[in-house]
């Protein structure tokens, strides 16, 4: 079984050449201007249109472990996700593409017919392997790892996710994107964050390369949307601690992969905040407050969002740029009204895709 955990592992003109090539995808993503109540815009970052089916930010994350099976070309690789996982489907659709075998392990044991989202992974032609969700828990002991070896054959391991300190790297792209956009408040929805530091670490890094040619620095701020409710860690650290330990992490090794000056600190310059209360009851819950919203704003702009990840953000945004626009929203959210630090009036509205996602919820 391979694992591959670390940026470093490659070497570094790989790195940076990686890293400029997933940055042009990034800009070619269309930016679209949506104008809300007493006339604030949010520009609209279709990152979902990266790839007509590997979706928004998994993509960026999964590019540098694609880039590690590729010393393996015979092996299969492996992944874990939920039965509507994005991650599964833009492995398995980027798989496909590379004619790479995925071997899916897929959470809980389901009979009868696949869902829609699993059926089109075994027709994208990867094995969808069904584990109990005891089993699954075991998903990163190396234990249980060999025994799927045994099972299975050797292969290239992607944690569930894809995300880390290899997802990181790849999400920086778009961080170093959204670094030339002329909006200066940044928004993201929030699972692992294993983007969100990415996106921070990218701005970093353009931050300091600015700094290094003797401009002004680069003034962002990120408004991150964490999805899960935090008390559904239980023994675990914030979301808030995991995005600040994997963004120091990127730091140091973007000051060794570019020969950055360690000393500068970007904190100053580049903030962000987990802007809490908008998980609408938790991972994956979908009350009517936001079945509304997410029909009247589909309407109105004619943009399709995903369930657990985007439209949670999406209300987000609404709430901060034109609170009241959308009634259906005001009963649910805590905190209400959104505290003023947060006032902007104009925001970059990164969407991550998982559109496929919207099939759990019985939407097309
Ligand atoms: C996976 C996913 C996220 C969360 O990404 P993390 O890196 O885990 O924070 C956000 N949006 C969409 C659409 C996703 O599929």
């Amino acid at each position: 079984m391979i694992n591959i955990l670390s940026p470093l592992e490659f070497p570094k003109s790989l790195l940076r050449a990686k890293l400029e090539k997933m940055l042009e995808c990034a800009r070619a993503q269309e930016v679209q201007d949506l104008v809300l109540a007493q006339g604030k815009t949010l520009a609209l970052w279709r990152l979902d249109q990266v790839c007509p089916v590997a979706s928004g930010n998994k993509f960026f994350k999964q590019a540098l472990y694609w880039q590690a099976a590729e010393a393996y070309p015979n092996m299969p690789v492996l992944s874990f996700g939920g039965a509507y996982s994005n991650h599964l489907y833009a492995l398995a659709a980027e798989a496909r593409r590379r004619e790479r075998r995925l071997i899916a392990v897929v959470r809980g044991l389901h009979e009868g017919e696949l869902n829609p989202c699993l059926s089109d992974i075994a027709n994208m032609g990867s094995d969808i392997h069904f584990v109990s969700r005891q089993d699954y828990r075991r998903k990163e002991e190396a234990a249980y790892l060999q025994t799927l070896a045994q099972q299975w054959g050797p292969f290239v391991h992607v944690p569930e996710g894809g995300g880390g300190l290899m997802g990181a790297f790849g999400a920086q792209a778009i961080g170093l994107a959204a670094a030339e956009s002329p909006v200066d408040t940044i928004v993201l929805a929030v699972g692992t964050g294993s983007t969100a530091a990415g996106v921070l670490a990218g701005l970093d890094l353009a931050c300091r390369r600015l700094i290094r040619m003797g401009g002004e620095p680069l003034l962002k701020r990120v408004l991150l949307v964490p999805v899960l409710n935090l008390e559904c860690r239980p023994g675990q650290k914030s979301v808030f601690e995991d995005i600040q330990a994997l963004r120091l992490q990127m730091a140091s090794i973007n000051t060794e992969l570019w020969e950055l000056d360690a000393e500068i600190e970007t904190d100053k310059w580049i903030t962000w905040e987990c802007c809490d209360g908008f998980q609408f009851g938790g991972y994956g819950k979908f009350p009517l407050s936001l079945t509304q919203f997410l029909s009247s704003f589909e309407e109105r702009f004619s943009v399709r969002l995903d369930p657990v990840y985007t439209a949670k953000a999406m209300a987000f945004a609404c709430q901060l740029l034109a609170g009241g626009e959308f009634p259906e929203l005001d009963e649910d959210l805590i905190p209400n009204p959104i505290p003023s630090s947060y006032e902007s009036e104009q925001v970059l509205f990164i969407h991550s895709g998982g559109l496929q996602g919207r099939r759990g919820f019985g939407l097309l």
